[in-house]
């Protein structure tokens, strides 16, 4: 073929130009359109962070999202010496902001519910076994006993926004933190017009609206027995607009004497939790109720937690993981949950 030179330099000069456009049109998108993408690590309640936000609005929402957490951390810690919770626990009473008193009733109703398996008077609990210091040590007997008759949903008293605690109570939303956290920047994210958005708050998971493409979020459940080995999961559970939000044992420990000690405690013992689950996950619409449950289930073990979910089966689903390798999924995640693992599916009567 013999192309004159010019009309050559011409079409090449129409294709580098017709890339340019497809460039400059897709950086556009990414930018400015609906599939424009916002990313945030960040450390906070202890833990890792990712905030994932889409839309146009996606980088506001996700500066949003992350002022929201550090408001919260700050608000909700219980050794932060300027939070209401830990000056409400020196003073044994408060009067305490609209948003702690939501909390702390909260918190007491799912203590009722769950029969005191969550229970947040545990803190001086936790305090004596070094959790919130990591400073650990194994009570005395005399000493644990001591501390249970502190403990209990009838220890606390809220007045309108005053917050009474029995003497020698003292309480820690620790267990609630990051489902009432995630649920927060969803009602935040409502605002942002995103397209879709997703929260990992140390592995507990809170999504909003499914992928841009259309599918579930795909959520991994970390293998409790191999939590280090980040290709170790006991199944994937796919989710629209859910809170997935896992209590392990793993999480936070210590050791003694070959026996070990985890963060989660049984408030009807003192000791910490030794129920036969090794992995609670709880799927819910509210992110605050998950967090709670994924606690009490933990500390319920198997019978009671499938009593229990029979009871409110149209709030939350679980994912259990026991001690010798069951993995017990509620009836309402069947056709949602996909494992290599030894699946036993719990139904209503
Ligand atoms: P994590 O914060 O590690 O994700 P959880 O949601 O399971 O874990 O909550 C555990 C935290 O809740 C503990 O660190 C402690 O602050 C508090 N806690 C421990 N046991 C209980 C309990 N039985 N009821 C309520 N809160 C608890
Ligand atoms: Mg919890």
């Amino acid at each position: 073929m013999n192309i004159p030179m010019k009309k050559r330099i011409i079409s090449a000069a129409v294709l580098v130009g017709v890339f340019l456009a497809a460039f400059a049109g897709l950086y556009w998108y990414k930018t400015h359109g609906k599939g424009k993408e916002a990313i945030r690590d960040i450390y906070a309640m202890d833990t890792e962070m990712e905030i994932k936000t889409y839309g146009k609005d996606a980088d506001k929402a996700a500066d949003a999202a992350v002022s929201e957490i550090q408001r919260l951390d700050k608000m909700l810690s219980a050794q932060n010496e300027d939070s209401e919770i830990y000056k409400l626990n020196q003073a044994g009473e408060l009067d305490v902001s609209d948003e702690a008193v939501s909390m702390i009733q909260e918190a007491k109703e799912l203590s009722e519910e769950t029969d005191g398996a969550f229970d947040i008077t545990v803190y001086p609990l936790m305090e004596a076994w070094g959790f919130p210091s990591q400073d650990y040590r194994v009570p005395e007997q005399s000493e644990i006993d001591e501390l249970l008759t502190h403990v209990g949903s009838d220890k606390t008293t809220i007045d309108g926004n005053h917050v009474t605690l029995a003497k020698g109570t003292q309480i820690d939303l620790g267990g609630i933190a990051k489902g009432y956290t995630s649920a927060r920047l969803m009602e935040i994210f409502q605002k942002y017009d995103l397209t879709t958005a997703m929260v990992s708050l140390g592995g507990n998971v809170q999504t909003l609206r499914p992928k841009e493409d259309g599918t579930d979020w795909n959520i991994a459940i970390r293998d409790p027995k191999d939590p280090s080995d980040s290709s170790g999961y006991v199944g994937v559970v796919s989710v629209s607009s859910d809170a997935v939000i896992t209590s392990g044992g793993y999480e936070r420990y210590f050791v003694q004497d070959g026996k070990t000690y985890q963060h989660i405690l049984d408030p009807s013992t003192g000791y910490p939790a030794d129920s036969g689950i090794i992995s609670s996950t709880i799927v819910s619409k509210n992110g605050t109720l998950a967090d709670g449950l994924s606690t009490a289930l933990y500390v319920m073990g198997a019978d009671k937690a499938e009593q229990f979910w029979r009871e409110h089966s149209d709030e939350f689903d679980f994912v259990l993981v026991t001690s010798d390798g069951k993995i017990l999924v509620s009836e309402g995640l069947e056709s949602r949950f996909t494992s290599d693992g030894d699946v036993e599916i719990i139904r209503k009567p």
